[in-house]
């Protein structure tokens, strides 16, 4: 969207006519004195693309353009100089940083799942390769059994990160003692908060560690089979995930005999139509056995009666991305970077009023200050100016999430403190809202979202997110009474409860938080405009 390609194709047309050897093409072995060109999936910092990398000596240049392209090829290629204008400056200190690792976005993150992305060129597996890609695979398929693995799993502490948290180990042995010849591995890619783009970030630029992660998981559970479900508003990811697949099996990683165990593992990408609620674990299986994707009541649970009434397992994008490392470095590794209760990092979108728009990723337990002020850079006003106020508020979790207020900075992000202060890790968007923001359109907006999005099955959720909507409509335009905020509220609790779905159970969320912490702005909508 910024431009990247045509800064691409610049590069190397600009390149060879500067008399440079430009290598397109990976070769393991080394790339003698030629450079190589390459493309990558996104390297987080979004507000400052186009980025160029320069490597080995890590130079970091943002916002490229067209035009900078003879200078980073006369100046940096052929000279060794950076070119001083495409170096990011820190805005509180004013200082040109050389490259990531004096940049506070890149410095203040522990990068697990992202280690990869943005370095790595996402169609090229022997670049994955290169980096110990598949060697967690070899392991699981030659020196462990289905039960090594799940115990690995669980001794990890792995939480699903699609949302609920659930332990990943425990969801897997369950699938794994199912006498059953044939089980699913599936993994969702249908991401759909609106603020969220972690697994398209993923998907996008490291496939390879999703395929691995399902992998490893067909290894646990005994599948021979796999779905990668992804919606189809991500083309890109679609493409990469497809690619990925065939570079795999050519190289004989997916197939028959995995690895010489005797298993056998397949997989095929799927494209979501487009609903929400194919997100939702049953919904999503219905999709793929090609019924419409409505939610069904549990149990039976998946693993032990899902797709096509097989045990299944479906874990979320991030959530197999991070199974690779966890068997290649073993549980005790991974359980050094998070809290007790929720080992590990979680990658965040961040969005909104805030400096650094990006995909960061902190381990479990790092504070909203450190995500906001110091990752974040600080809120910002309307124009984009440093607006040194502060938020107002900060969405996390997505439609289905709630809000945090300014005194919950030092809050530990992790699932249970947020669950603690009526909120959710969610799937990880986090939009941050300055103080001029309303929070009842905000609340708006959300309940717009899954009003639409409602699948019609349950008669709360189809028609208690309607009048919800409507009675925040007339808050907004001035017809609210007293009497309406009382049945936001008294309707918000009953969707909740009579919804058969996450979608429906949470959909008042947004609503109801933002009346907890900001009544008043209710209040004012009602009583001031009279
Ligand atoms: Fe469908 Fe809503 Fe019921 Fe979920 S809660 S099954 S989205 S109607």
């Amino acid at each position: 969207a910024n431009g990247s390609k045509k800064v691409l194709a610049a590069l190397e047309t600009q390149m060879a006519e500067a008399g440079l050897d430009v290598v397109l093409e990976f070769k393991p072995e080394g790339h003698g004195d030629g450079v190589r060109l390459s493309h990558s999936g996104c390297q987080g910092f979004c507000q400052m693309g186009p980025l160029v990398t320069i490597l080995p000596e890590n130079t970091l240049y943002t916002k490229v353009a067209v035009e900078d392209v003879p200078d980073i090829v006369d100046l940096t290629l052929k000279k060794g100089e950076p070119v001083e204008r495409l170096l990011y400056v820190e805005p509180r200190t004013k200082k040109r940083c050389l490259g990531p690792e004096q940049i506070p976005f890149y410095q203040r993150q522990s990068r697990y799942v992202l280690k990869e992305c943005g370095f790595i060129d996402p169609d090229e597996i022997r670049e994955y390769v290169a980096h110990g890609g598949y060697d967690a695979a070899r392991k699981a398929f030659t020196e462990m059994d289905g039960k090594a693995v799940c115990d690995v799993i669980s001794a990890s502490g792995l939480r699903g990160r699609g949302g609920g948290g659930f332990p990943t180990g425990r969801k897997w042995e369950a699938a794994r003692i199912q006498d059953n010849p044939k089980k699913y591995v599936i993994c969702n890619g249908d991401e759909g908060d609106p603020g969220a783009f972690m697994d398209r970030s993923v998907m996008e630029g490291n496939p390879h560690c999703i395929i691995e992660g399902m992998m490893i998981a067909a290894r646990g559970i005994g599948a021979d089979e796999g779905y990668i479900y992804v919606r189809a508003e991500y083309p890109l990811a679609v493409k990469r995930m497809r690619h990925a697949v065939a570079e795999a099996e050519a190289a004989g990683y997916l197939g028959d005999d995995v690895f010489g165990s005797g298993q056998s593992f397949r997989l095929e990408v799927m494209e979501g139509a487009g609903a929400f609620v194919c997100g939702e674990e049953t919904a999503l299986m219905a999709s793929i056995e090609g019924r419409r994707g409505m939610p069904a009541p549990k149990p039976p649970f998946p693993a032990q009666k899902g797709l096509w009434r097989k045990p299944t397992i479906i874990n979320n994008v991030e959530t197999l991305a991070q199974v690779p490392r966890i068997i290649g470095k073993g549980a005790e590794a991974y359980r050094s970077l998070g809290t007790e209760k929720s080992p590990g990092t979680k990658t965040f979108a961040l969005t909104g009023h805030v400096c650094n728009t990006g995909l960061i990723e902190v381990p479990f337990g790092a504070t909203l200050r450190e995500v906001v002020i110091n990752i974040g850079g600080g809120v910002t006003d309307d124009r984009g100016n440093i607006d040194k106020t502060g938020f107002k508020a900060v969405q996390i979790g997505g439609p289905s999430g709630g809000c945090l207020t300014p005194d919950l900075l030092d809050l530990p992000l992790d699932f249970d403190s947020l669950r603690s202060v009526g909120a959710m890790v969610g799937s990880g968007g986090l939009v941050v809202m300055n103080q001029k923001t309303c929070m009842v359109s905000v609340a708006r907006f959300f309940m717009e979202f899954t009003q639409r999005e409602s699948c019609g099955k349950c008669v709360l959720c189809r028609e208690g997110t309607k009048q919800l909507l409507a009675l925040l409509d007339d808050v907004i335009e001035g017809r609210g009474t007293a009497e309406t905020l009382e049945l936001l509220e008294t309707l918000g609790h009953a969707v909740q409860i009579g919804s058969l779905c996450g979608l429906g159970k949470t959909a008042p969320n947004p609503v109801l938080s933002t009346l907890k912490h900001f009544r008043k702005e209710y209040e004012e909508h009602v009583f001031e405009k009279r």
